[in-house]
């Protein structure tokens, strides 16, 4: 069951690199498991990984395994003490994201695809030093009542039930990202009245379950 697990998360890294979200192995990518969670180690290239390579970490943090974990393992395991939904967390440096983020700028009600990250807007959480518990804080701030948030000079956060649930939804995040960019470029971004949104996030969440 794990060595599935390990494959699938290694699977799900190269295709987040092939998707253009991330570059080289800044990102980082972990699954739940029964131990705790998975997680891809710090600074090795995707394409080469083996299943042994993979850190397996109990939810405080502590790792089994010879690799070092990815150095942002604090933030992935507060999110799934946190979030009991949370199965799948992927963290990366997209473009959109991070030039909004760098900007200290979340992602406003401008489409109605911004209710995908679970409510009427997307957060960007506040910076704080990569690694650190601080971040990890205001990660978790800025996750309430969402699946996804920006994260102030730094990048993306999501999570979601599935890896493949995890990296669609980190694609439909950035897509959001680059048009609000360019609305940005143009002017002032219009955004969906409140009760809109709240339609649209009642109909997300019926979405897909089918009557029997
Ligand atoms: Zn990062």
């Amino acid at each position: 069951m794990t060595e599935m697990l390990r494959r699938q998360l290694i699977d799900t890294a190269i295709a987040m690199n092939a998707s253009g979200l991330n570059q080289g192995t800044s990102g980082n990518l972990s699954v739940r498991c029964d131990e705790g969670f998975l997680i891809t180690p710090s600074g090795m290239d995707y394409a080469g990984l083996e299943t042994d390579d993979i850190v397996s970490m109990d939810l405080d943090g502590k790792p089994r395994g010879t690799r070092k974990p990815s150095s942002e393992w604090r933030f992935h395991a507060a999110i799934y003490r946190h979030r009991p939904e949370a199965n799948a967390i992927l963290h990366a440096h997209p473009v959109h994201c991070s030039a909004l983020a760098c900007l200290d700028k979340g992602i406003p009600a401008f489409h109605y695809m911004v209710a995908a990250a679970g409510g009427k807007d997307i957060r960007c959480a506040d910076y704080a030093t990569f690694g650190t518990p601080e971040l990890s804080d205001n990660v978790i701030r800025a996750l309430e009542g969402r699946k996804a948030c920006l994260m102030a000079h730094h990048g993306l956060t999501c999570f979601e039930k599935d890896l493949a649930r995890v990296l669609a939804l980190a694609i439909e995040v950035e897509n959001l990202a680059n048009v609000y960019c360019r609305i940005l470029a143009i002017g002032d971004a219009r955004v969906l009245p409140d009760d809109e949104m709240q339609r649209v996030l009642d109909k997300f969440r019926s979405y897909g379950v089918q009557d029997s």
